[in-house]
Parts: structure tokens; C-alpha cells; sequence
């Protein structure tokens, strides 16, 4: 299944994706995550997108489309994809088509999560991310088991570079703006199916799952 999580900044995509991917067995292609690699890695990409990302703002869709591309020829991807945090915008999801449809590959769905703003910037601004294996924490609705510890693997916890309020409002200004649209863009597809995002994970994955089966058998 070839599918992309779309949703607010601090929706649960990236929960939600991690979830799915011990469900599915397909990767996750997570922009975010791949663009954070290189701001660590300090690679020449790394150095432009860096205080873009601080400010909340957008990666040029040039850079990101190229990003991408390169992502979604690699071999594991046959299997089946998950996209997070991308496409953000009508560019990037025509891109999107032109590459899938360059690879023979066929989009099954798309999930939009829906999330309230001010629950947003609560669970931003109490967002915890391990520094090692990348995994999600939140200091309210799921603290890790020792403070500032990875649960998963002992790694270090950090709070995100854009998880302040300031930036956060700008990210939710920015995905009114440029990403909101994408969801009639996919709608009038035919291929979009919302979650509430409001619940706990084990909530979300139910309602994937009765979604996936619904798709399964059209
Ligand atoms: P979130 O969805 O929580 O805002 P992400 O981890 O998906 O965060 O993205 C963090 C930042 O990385 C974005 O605010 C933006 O600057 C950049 N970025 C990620 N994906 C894209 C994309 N598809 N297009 C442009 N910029 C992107
Ligand atoms: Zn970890």
C-alpha cells in the first residue's frame, strides 16, 4: 500500500507512521526527519534548511522534490510507502504524481488528521524526540519512563529546534496557507479518509485499519 498521512503540525503523523510502520512493514518517508538528519550531518543542504525550519517555514519545493525523489527510488519502497510531511504543497503533491507515475507506482489513500489547534500547541510545546533513534515522547500525554531517556533505546531526549510557541504558530499559519489546500486536492481524488487525531494511538491505528479493509475491497 502506497499511502501519505497528512495534518497539522503536531497532529500525531509521525506517531501515527511509526505505528503503522510495525503494522504494514513498509517504510516511512519522513521530509522532517530527513531534513533534521542533514542540519545534524551539517551537509550543504543541512546549512540552507536550517534556519528555514527554525523559523517554521517551508524548504524550498525545488529542494524538497529532489530530496524525495531520490527517497522513493530506493528499492524498499516497492513494498509499499508511507509519506509524512510530504507533500506540503500543491507543487510538491503534482511532483508527487509525476514521480509515482514515472515509477509505475499507484497512490491508495490518504489519511488526513484532524486535531484541534490548541491541543496542537500543547502537545508541540511538550514534545520530547530522542536524539538517537528518533522516537516521540510528550511530557503530558505520554511521558518516557525516565526523564529526558529514551524508552526505546537509552538515547538522549532533546526538544525540537521549532517546538516554541512563536515557530508554532507560524508552522500553523504556514499549513492554513500552503498544505491546508491539499486536502480537496486529494478529496476530489477520491482518496481521502480522515482520522480524529485527538485520540490515544491505539484509537488511531483501529480506525486505520477498518479504513485499509475498506479500501482492500473496493
Ligand atoms: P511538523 O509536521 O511537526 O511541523 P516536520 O518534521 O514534518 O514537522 O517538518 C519540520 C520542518 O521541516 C517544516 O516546518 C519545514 O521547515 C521542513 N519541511 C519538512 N517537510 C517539508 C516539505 N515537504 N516541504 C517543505 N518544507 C518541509
Ligand atoms: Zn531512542
Amino acid at each position: 500500500m502506497n499511502l501519505i498521512i497528512l495534518g497539522a503540525p503536531g497532529a500525531g503523523k509521525g506517531t501515527l507512521s511509526d505505528a503503522l510502520v510495525k503494522e504494514l512493514g513498509i517504510p516511512k518517508i519522513s521530509t522532517g526527519d530527513m531534513l533534521r538528519q542533514e542540519v545534524k550531518d551539517g551537509s550543504p543542504l543541512g546549512l540552507k534548511a536550517k534556519e528555514i525550519m527554525a523559523k517554521g517555514e517551508l524548504v524550498s519545493n525545488e529542494i524538497i522534490n529532489e530530496l524525495l525523489k531520490n527517497r522513493i527510488k530506493k528499492e524498499d519502497c516497492k513494498k509499499g510507502f508511507m509519506l509524512d510531511g510530504f507533500p506540503r504543497t500543491i507543487n510538491q503533491a503534482e511532483e508527487l504524481s509525476k514521480i509515482m507515475k514515472e515509477l509505475g507506482y499507484i497512490l491508495d489513500l490518504v489519511i488526513n488528521l484532524v486535531v484541534s489547534e490548541n491541543l496542537v500547541v500543547k502537545r508541540l510545546t511538550n514534545r520530547r524526540v530522542c536524539k538517537k533513534c528518533g522516537g516521540n515522547f510528550n511530557l503530558f500525554s505520554s511521558p518516557s519512563k525516565k526523564a529526558g531517556i529514551c524508552d526505546f533505546c537509552g538515547g538522549e531526549l532533546y526538544q525540537r529546534a521549532d517546538d516554541n510557541e512563536t515557530t508554532i504558530r507560524n508552522r500553523l499559519q504556514v499549513y492554513a496557507k500552503d498544505t491546508q489546500p491539499l486536502i480537496n486536492f486529494y478529496a476530489n481524488k477520491g482518496l481521502l479518509r480522515e482520522i480524529g487525531a485527538e485520540n490515544g494511538i491505539s484509537e488511531m491505528i483501529k480506525a486505520f485499519n477498518k479504513i485499509a479493509a475498506e479500501q482492500k475491497n473496493k
